[in-house]
């Protein structure tokens, strides 16, 4: 394999470009040209397509978002905008490609290639919800960005007595708010894969507030439910003032960890490995701290899982 494409999908994470950066480094040192596809899939069927050389990603390890940019196509889900993304790869003798973006974006370059077209995946997304890889590139950086404002958060809940309620990001998968929640001492965590009674959580609010507890930090995962609704009902049932915060898109970007840029050194450089290899439609991800890869139909057909072991943890250091 002589030259090889690399693109960001789906939303963005920080320590994408340290990803992109490993992919056009590691693909150079072994004598492969590199080319890098601007808007995802979409511009991949357009052909926005240009060759990087070594300077081009260059100064861009510690900026979060991605230099290639991102976007959501529909387009490329048909086979034409499929066949239509390959043609533009073959006329300039794109031969691998290299996606960087989460499960729907796997299941992009698993559709590629099943058409003949080898595509390694590498998991980029905040929310840390991709089976087969311990962590995700970004989900550190968005959990430190989290910490950060539930710290904040806490001191001017601790001067004000009052209950407040961070919610994050995290449409089906809670592990920002669960690292972000134990990390930060939160009095109740609630995210999409546990159920706990509602009056639960509010009984420990209330022990909380007859032992002089001064304030009380509940996070909460965007797929759960509303925040400003939960604060309406716990002002409710107990009576407790409530204020709600949105982190939103801040969890989305900034410079990424060392942990970030890290593992996405580390996998978008095996992710060239396994393209030279002549392997296809994997996902790199990473185990107990080494380096694996698995199929991407076995990674999109299961389901990740919280730890249980934590959840269970951080309730028992809030009781
Ligand atoms: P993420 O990769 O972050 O999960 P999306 O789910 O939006 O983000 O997927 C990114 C892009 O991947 C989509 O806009 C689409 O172009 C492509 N994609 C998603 N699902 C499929 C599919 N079933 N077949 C082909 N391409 C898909």
């Amino acid at each position: 394999m002589k030259k090889i494409g690399v693109l960001t999908s789906g939303g963005d994470a920080p320590g994408m470009n340290a990803a992109i950066r490993a992919v056009v480094r590691k693909a150079i040192y072994h004598d492969v040209e590199v080319y890098g596809v601007k808007y995802g899939y979409q511009g991949l069927m357009e052909g926005n397509i240009e060759k990087m050389d070594l300077g081009s990603v260059g100064d861009i390890i510690q900026r979060g978002g991605t230099i290639l940019a991102t976007a959501r196509s529909d387009e490329f889900k048909t086979d034409d905008g499929q066949h239509q993304a390959i043609e533009q790869m073959k006329k300039l003798g794109i031969e691998g490609l290299v996606v960087i973006g989460g499960d729907g974006s796997f299941r992009g370059a698993q559709k590629l290639s099943a058409k003949g077209f080898p595509c390694i995946g590498v998991p980029g997304t905040i929310d840390n919800d991709i089976p087969g890889t311990d962590f995700t590139i970004g989900f550190d950086t968005s959990l430190n960005t989290v910490l950060e404002a539930i710290d904040k958060v806490r001191d001017t809940a601790t001067s004000h007595e009052r209950t407040y309620i961070i919610e994050t990001m995290g449409r089906d998968a809670g592990d920002l708010a669960l690292w972000a929640g134990l990390a930060g001492g939160a009095e109740s965590i609630i995210i999409p894969e546990t159920t706990e009674e509602f009056s639960d959580i509010c009984n420990r609010l209330e022990r909380g507030r007859e032992r002089g507890k001064k304030h009380s930090i509940i996070v909460l995962a965007e797929g759960v439910g509303n925040g400003f609704e939960y604060g309406e009902r716990i002002k409710e049932e107990t009576n407790l003032e409530t204020r709600v915060t949105v982190l939103g898109y801040i969890q989305r970007g900034g410079t990424p960890t060392a942990q970030d840029r890290v593992l996405a050194s580390r996998l978008g450089a095996r992710a060239v490995e396994l393209l030279l290899d002549g392997k296809a439609n994997r996902m790199v991800g990473i185990k107990n701290n080494d380096l694996v890869d698995h199929e991407i139909d076995t990674i999109l057909s299961e389901k990740h899982f919280i730890n249980k072991e934590m959840y269970n943890l951080s309730k028992e250091l809030s009781i």
